[in-house]
């Protein structure tokens, strides 16, 4: 049985339930976790508070260094951390490597930027009185990571906020929390303790004690719609600062004017890397009318050129869906979407024989605007097309969604590219390229997509809290 993290070391927790950890490439049980519930993250968030004044009061330069620490001692485990996720997740090694590799950047930049922090200029704005603007920690941290990118998500809440000179509880998806608890072991001997503890379970028992507790200050969440409103209603009582980074279902608008091989090369990797479980992939693409029918034969062509399959052998490009229940949710999109006639499945729609979650790199035509497969997120390797006639019409289908954190446009044309810009309502808009991210640049949805930005020096504000302070001189 896997142990808790709490205080600075590993202990036993009281949970009386478990859940076995699957390795979802061949089935395997490879761990057990202990389910926790209020006592554990009673005891972690007790920890977190007690760690927050010394923490909070450590220079800028002191948290960087730190964290600096932390991403080297990660690189110096690039291996051991990779083979977990993969094993965990069922991602291809070399895609777990580069998660981890992520993760490093992400810290290396968190600890540059926790010494750019700034606030509005210090002045006289009333006669003998000094007015200065601080940036303070918000205190105790919520951190819940969905299991997508469990490592690379942990990373994207931990830099920030410990950045800040806040304490964390960190609570990773119940299906994929070894890569979390791994790095508790990592940086145990780093940072202070109770700075960073690491609780496992549920979410609706660990999460939502996190979420409603009145010792955490801010509860940060990556996951569902569904838990991101749940995780807003626990911490509405408490009127706790609230971030959420939740689900996505991109747009892909590709103009006749586009190269339109770039734009497949783009799709098939943005569509399916991560089995396709990714908030920013190309899910929905609509295709000017005179590339639809070129578009569909190299699409369909790609998707069955990945390579699917051991995670562990080199040049797999896609592993399985992370559980038995999650390929099941993706099938059942698909035959439901099938079910209409005038609906064709191009590429794939199958689950692959044998063991393992495995489902094939699927292309859907034939669908409409108000399917189910276009309006719900299937988070799997599934893409739909549509064609469109104008550019109001593109524009239009694109925007037409609950979801708004990521969108592409594919053309030479620089004037409509500049116009798609402006217009679609997403957190972030690519040109001729889709899925890039990098550390200094913001991540974060509109509408159903969640607030809050995850990276770059927004997501440090995000963890802080602005305080004015005025000092009579006269
Ligand atoms: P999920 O919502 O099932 O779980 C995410 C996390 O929330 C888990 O740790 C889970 O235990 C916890 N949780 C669930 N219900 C909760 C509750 N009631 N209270 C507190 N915590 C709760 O999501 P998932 O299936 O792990 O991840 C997939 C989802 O995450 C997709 O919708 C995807 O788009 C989204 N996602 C978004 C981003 C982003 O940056 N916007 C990144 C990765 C994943």
């Amino acid at each position: 049985m896997e142990r808790i993290f709490v205080n600075g070391q590993f202990a036993d927790s009281t949970a009386e339930k478990s859940k076995v950890i699957v390795n979802p490439a061949t089935e395997e049980e490879i761990a057990e976790i202990p389910l926790c519930g209020e006592k554990d993250v009673e005891q972690a968030v007790a920890a977190a508070r007690k760690a927050f004044f010394s923490w909070g009061a450590t220079t800028p330069a002191e948290r960087s260094a730190l964290l600096l620490k932390i991403a080297d001692r990660v690189e110096q485990h690039l291996e051991s951390l990779a083979l977990i996720e993969s094993q965990n997740v069922g991602k291809p090694l070399e895609v777990a490597r580069f998660d981890v590799c992520a993760f490093v950047d992400n810290l290396r930049f968190f600890a540059g930027a926790a010494r750019t922090l700034q606030g509005l200029s210090c002045g006289e704005y009333m006669e003998g009185h000094t007015s200065m603007i601080r940036r303070e920690p918000v205190g105790v941290v919520g951190s819940i990571t969905p299991w997508n990118y469990p490592l690379l998500m942990a990373g994207w809440k931990i830099g920030p906020a410990l950045a800040a000179g806040n304490t964390v509880v960190l609570k990773p998806s119940e299906l994929t929390p070894l890569s979390a608890l791994k790095l508790a072991e990592l940086t145990a001997d780093l940072l202070p303790p109770g700075v960073l503890n690491v609780v496992t379970g549920l979410g609706e028992e660990a999460g939502a004690a996190l979420a409603r507790h009145p010792g955490v200050h801010m509860i940060s969440l990556t996951g569902s719609v569904r838990a991101g409103k749940a995780v807003a209603r626990e911490a509405s009582a408490a009127l706790k600062k609230v971030h959420l980074e939740l689900g996505g279902k991109a747009p892909v608008v590709i103009f006749d004017d586009a190269d339109l091989d770039e734009a497949v090369n783009g799709i098939r990797l943005a569509g399916f890397s991560n089995s396709g479980q990714d908030c920013t992939a190309a899910a929905r693409i609509y295709v000017e009318k005179g590339s639809y029918e070129a578009l569909l034969d190299k699409l369909a062509a790609a998707a069955q050129s990945i390579v699917v399959g051991d995670p562990l052998t080199e040049g797999t490009e896609m592993g399985p869906l992370v559980s038995q229940e999650h390929l099941e949710r993706v099938a059942g999109f698909v035959e439901r979407a099938r079910s209409k006639p005038q609906v064709q499945v191009l590429a794939g729609g199958e689950r692959l024989e044998g063991r393992g979650f495995f489902y094939k790199p699927t292309v859907l035509a034939g669908v409409s605007q108000s399917d189910e497969i276009i309006r719900e997120e299937v988070f799997g390797p599934v893409v739909t097309v549509m064609p469109f006639a104008s550019e109001d019409e593109a524009m239009e289908l694109a925007n037409d969604c609950q979801y708004a954190l990521s969108t592409s446009v594919w053309t030479q044309n620089t004037s409509r590219a500049m116009k798609f810009v402006k217009q679609l309502q997403y957190g972030t808009v690519w040109v001729n390229t889709h899925f890039l991210l990098t550390s200094e640049m913001p991540h974060g949805g509109f509408k159903n997509s969640g607030y809050g930005k995850d990276q770059s020096i927004y997501a440090v504000e995000e963890y802080t809290e602005i305080k004015h302070a005025m000092i009579r001189f006269a």
